[in-house]
């Protein structure tokens, strides 16, 4: 059996911490079921910059490429610049987004239960987990975040304005709108308000052309999938919207910044950037590429002191095993991804492993010990 080949990038301070919580789950998973990975990791980042001269090292990329897939941690140094001023380590993120085409990505926002609100530095139920079950795919190689490939001068006083670009096409549209549609037909996703498969677009185009084109194709897709309902929504309304009301949603789709923005702002309804994991895809045959990490930034903040929550980055290598076992039609992968899962819901409900973010008192590893225990125990 050839083995599947994961590469693993923990990136910069918490990037590495919750990494290795979601490598010992994933080796888990493969010795309870068989898998055959083989798994090697690759260092880069802001801190490997400081100290090598080099975001990572030659080759990195081309070894990315043969693997089948990707598990991502976080990259980000606050003082690591680039010469001309730009943060190092974008370039790895960015690069594999951008070479790999990895065109959609995927967050999922999920509430658990037993998992509590941290609001003004209180931990409260605001929001009902039967209510909070929805996922918002970004475009992920165009919009304001590609124009850094282009030209980018130097950052400093004498720059006295500059346009940022925002590039939409409609091949960059069409294809992450079929895939969302796709994804909302293969998870059957029903709003809990209504029980309907929606897929719902974000957009701003009552000012910005971008979004006239993208809206465009939504629509002009929307009428060859008929069994979900195609609805859309502008930006503004849906970042009040979906506080008030997040049960009206169950499939999302927007451009790129949109997505960055409010799925940093969604993450706050399932409990915090600790618990939204992610897939960047480009779909899901035999030769796709896909990177799986935590939403979450590298933490400079809480680096270090074993508080990190590991839960996003466990949750996203379950969304890397489904992602694997589909595209492979590979069950085994399969009921891997589903019974990591399970274990984040036994153990979010049993309530006496939580990390700190979510109002318990347990260390990054001892989260990620007791997912393994719950993985084994239930094998
Ligand atoms: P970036 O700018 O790359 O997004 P960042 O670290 O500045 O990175 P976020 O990652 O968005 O920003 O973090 C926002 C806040 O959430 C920070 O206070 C951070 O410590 C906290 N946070 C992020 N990830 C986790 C996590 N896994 N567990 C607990 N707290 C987290």
């Amino acid at each position: 059996m050839t083995p599947i080949k994961i590469i693993a990038i923990g990136g910069d301070f918490i990037g590495p911490e919750v990494v290795n919580e979601g490598l010992k789950v994933l080796k888990k998973v493969e010795e309870i079921n068989n898998l055959s990975l083989e798994i090697t990791n690759i260092e880069g980042g802001g801190n490997y910059y400081l100290n090598h001269g080099v975001e990572w090292e030659e080759g990195s990329y081309e070894q990315c490429k043969k693997a089948d897939a990707i598990l991502f941690g976080a990259i980000g140094h606050p003082k690591a610049r680039l010469p001309d001023n730009h943060i190092a380590g974008a370039n790895i993120i960015l690069g594999l987004r951008q070479r790999l085409d990895l065109f959609a990505n995927i967050r999922p926002t999920k509430l658990y239960l037993g998992v509590k609100h941290k609001l003004s530095n209180e931990f409260r139920q605001i929001w009902a987990p039967k209510n909070v079950n929805f996922t918002i795919i970004r475009e992920n190689t165009e919009g304001l975040y590609s124009s850094p490939f282009k030209h980018r001068p130097k950052v400093d006083s004498s720059l006295i304005q500059v346009i940022d670009e925002r590039l939409i096409s409609r091949k960059g549209s069409k294809r992450v709108i079929e895939l969302a549609f796709q994804y909302a037909d293969y998870k059957e996703s029903r709003t809990p308000f209504d029980n309907v498969n929606r897929l719902t677009a974000i957009h701003k185009s009552n000012l910005l052309l971008g979004c006239q084109i993208f809206m465009d194709e939504f629509y002009s897709i929307a009428s060859l999938h008929k069994s979900i309902v195609a609805n859309d929504i502008l930006v503004d309304s849906f970042a009040q919207d979906v506080l008030r009301s997040p049960e009206k949603y169950s499939t999302c789709v927007t451009t790129n910044s949109f997505g960055d923005i409010l799925t940093d702002l969604v993450s706050t309804l399932a409990g915090g950037m600790g618990m939204a994991p992610s897939g960047q895809i480009n779909g899901w045959s035999s030769d796709s590429h896909g990177m799986f990490e935590p939403i979450h930034g590298s933490g400079p903040d809480i680096a270090g002191k074993g508080i990190a929550n590991p839960i996003a980055a466990i949750l996203s290598v379950s969304m890397m095993l489904e992602w694997l076992g589909r595209k492979q039609s590979d069950d085994k992968f399969l009921i891997s991804a589903k019974s990591v899962e399970d274990a984040v819901i036994k153990l979010l409900q049993k309530g006496d492993t939580l990390p700190l973010d979510i109002g318990g008192s347990a260390k990054t590893d001892q989260v990620g010990d007791a997912i393994v225990e719950l993985i084994n125990n239930s094998s």
